[in-house]
């Protein structure tokens, strides 16, 4: 399995204020969620070859700015989180390795390429793929996480893989770690990226055309931020870098 190198970051902290803001039905996600995400971050770390993502405060849930060109404000917070840099693991054949590859790979930030592929979050069912400004989202719906996870009345959990090219289709079973999509090249001026997001939608919106602004207008939908909670080695926050990436 992919090594993964230890750091030493300063996200848990702020993870653990955030935590606090947590409404009531969130609680039992906390139960749930965290293992889950972080052992996906490991999948999806493997698949980027990457030691450990770099978010930049305009790629974490609720940011109410870009984080490439120059920070517009968004139209909405942000309604998940953003994989576009990463520090790149390390080779293990040749280079010196030892505490020198520790370093470089510490310090090297790269962005995110078009074609990596994308695991599954947890079993479940492909809802739909819609539009979204880069390429397509992908929408998730797990029925199984949603009881583990407290259950509401007419929602379901679904997870939401966006800027990405879908290669599994609507009514699909698909299951944890299993390729559904590769991350889409850009035509726009904002970087590939993957954006994730969880979000307790209601059954009947995802019996309708389902489009992002229903996702981001319909009171109902709630999003939870991917990244509570999970105290994982796998992430770092760094206001380097920002605008970067064209
Ligand atoms: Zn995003």
């Amino acid at each position: 399995m992919a090594a993964v190198l230890v750091l030493v970051f300063g996200g848990v902290n702020v993870l653990r204020a955030r935590a606090a803001t947590l409404q009531c039905h969130q609680y039992a996600l906390v139960q749930t969620m965290p293992s889950l995400v972080e052992l996906w971050l490991r999948r999806f770390a493997a698949s980027a070859r990457a030691a450990h993502f770099v978010f930049s405060a305009g790629t974490l849930f609720g940011a109410t700015t870009t984080w490439w060109g120059a920070g517009k404000a968004r139209r909405t917070p942000h309604e998940g989180v953003d994989f576009g840099r990463y520090a790149p693991l390390i080779g293990s054949a040749g280079g010196g390795g030892g505490a020198g590859a520790l370093r470089a790979a510490a310090t090297a930030v790269v962005a995110v390429q078009p074609g990596c592929a994308v695991p599954c979050l947890c079993d479940g069912a492909v809802t739909c793929v819609i539009r979204d400004f880069i390429c397509e989202t992908l929408v998730v719906e797990h029925p199984q996480l949603s009881s583990r996870a407290g259950g509401r009345a007419g929602m379901v959990l679904c997870s939401l893989f966006a800027h990405v090219r879908a290669e599994r289709r609507q009514g699909e079973r698909v299951r944890a770690g299993e390729r559904l999509c590769s991350v889409a090249p850009s035509p726009t001026s904002a970087p590939a990226h993957l954006h994730l997001s969880l979000a307790w939608l209601p059954h009947a919106l995802l019996s309708e055309q389902l489009t992002w602004k229903a996702l981001v207008t319909d009171a109902r939908v709630d999003f939870v931020d991917p990244l509570a909670h999970v105290d994982s080695r796998l992430w770092t926050i760094s206001d380097e870098g920002e605008g970067e990436g064209g």
